[in-house]
């Protein structure tokens, strides 16, 4: 520990970060998230050293925290009184905090009825302006990008094609390699608009240029079959997965994601949805840790390449696990809600219905 650890990623990573002495200090103590063995599930898949990357344990409950530090920081220091962004739900979550924290002007633009419950109140609760279009995430962001672009009413754009997000969101790897003392041979991480497959990249690469690590993972990058445009090589217009914040049918950073994937030696495949549901039931309760749908797309692309034996038993694996499961209950109760069992209020009643 150097002293910066919870005091924000701004602090501990600032040297790596593009800050200015008049860049603000702005924390609400992103950053530092556990890196999890997860002995049990990965011996269900035969690896032994497969690792999860809590990000749910990050301020607003997902990854997009370390991005949005630094864009939200950068637009205050850039004289912005307003910012604004699409979201498939977690990146509005994000905005509207760190936005409340500095006194800005937050609005979101969001697909009208797909965003899970919770990072809708999130956004909501901080005070955002929101507004909620009849059309995806894909339309939701040509939306913001016209409205960044124009002059008439100035706002800053926050979306992961803000440079200053990867900045921010590449310190995941840092965190990584600095946990492990080196990279990792596979980084497992789920794939929606693409840019975070991208910032972890960069990360490991600075790091390596730097010699902080002798060498970097292979970038393995999972979408959801419904919604998985990088591997059928085109566009998707109406994606479709139960993983609402991978259901992206055209990431803009699709190129430098493949870019990634082809440096690394790695790979960008599908799962299905009955893969990511089975994952993130087993992450539960195998593990006791509870991501959102999408994060366990991770999960479960590992535990095919591991069945595929495209991943050796021995072979260091870090799977990022994006955002934190209590943002959507209403999946988690379509899949565990039927387990409540009912008795009366007697220890006779409760041990009966346990079949004790
Ligand atoms: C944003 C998000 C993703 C996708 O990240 P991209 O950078 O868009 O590829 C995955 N999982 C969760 C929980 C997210 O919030």
């Amino acid at each position: 520990m150097d002293g910066t650890v919870g005091r924000g990623l701004l602090a501990r990573y600032g040297s790596w970060l593009p800050l200015t002495a008049a860049t603000p200090a702005l924390s609400l103590g992103e950053g530092g998230t556990p890196l999890v063995h997860v002995r049990r599930l990965g011996a269900q898949m035969g690896l032994r050293n497969l690792h999860v990357k809590v990000e749910g344990m990050n301020p607003t409950g997902s990854f997009k925290d370390r991005g949005m530090v630094v864009a939200v920081a950068k637009a205050i220091e850039a004289g912005a009184q307003s910012v604004i962004c699409a979201s498939t739900g977690n990146t509005s979550a994000s905005a509207a905090a760190y936005g409340a924290a500095s006194g800005l002007e937050v609005v979101v633009v969001l697909p009208k009825g797909a965003i899970a419950v919770g990072k809708l109140l999130q956004a909501l609760m901080a005070g955002a302006r929101v507004v909620a279009v009849d059309g995806n995430f894909d339309e939701a962001l040509a939306v913001v990008r016209e409205m960044a672009a124009d002059d008439d009413h100035p706002t800053t754009l926050v979306n992961s094609v803000n440079p200053h997000r990867i900045a921010g969101q590449k310190t995941a790897a840092f965190e990584i390699c600095d946990d492990l003392g080196r990279a990792p041979d596979f980084l497992a991480i789920p794939v929606g608009n693409a840019g975070n497959i991208c910032a972890y990249w960069a990360g490991f690469t600075e790091y390596a240029m730097a010699g902080v690590v002798e060498q970097r993972p292979r970038m393995i990058g999972f979408q959801a079959a419904g919604a998985a445009p990088i591997v059928l090589g085109h566009r998707v217009d109406h994606p479709e997965t139960i993983a609402s914040a991978i259901r992206i049918g055209n990431p803009a950073s699709w190129s430098l994601a493949t870019a990634a994937r082809d440096e690394s030696g790695g790979t960008i495949d599908a799962v299905t949805d009955d893969e990511i549901i089975a994952a993130y039931q087993d992450l539960a309760r195998s593990e006791g840790i509870f991501c959102e749908p999408s994060s366990a797309a991770s999960i479960a692309g590992v535990r095919r390449m591991a069945a595929a034996g495209e991943i050796e038993p021995d072979a260091l694996v870090v799977a990022v696990l994006t955002g934190n499961g209590l943002k959507d209950p209403n999946t988690a109760e379509r899949s565990a809600g039927d387990r409540i069992i009912e008795s009366r209020a007697t220890m006779d009643a409760v041990r009966a219905a346990l079949g004790w």
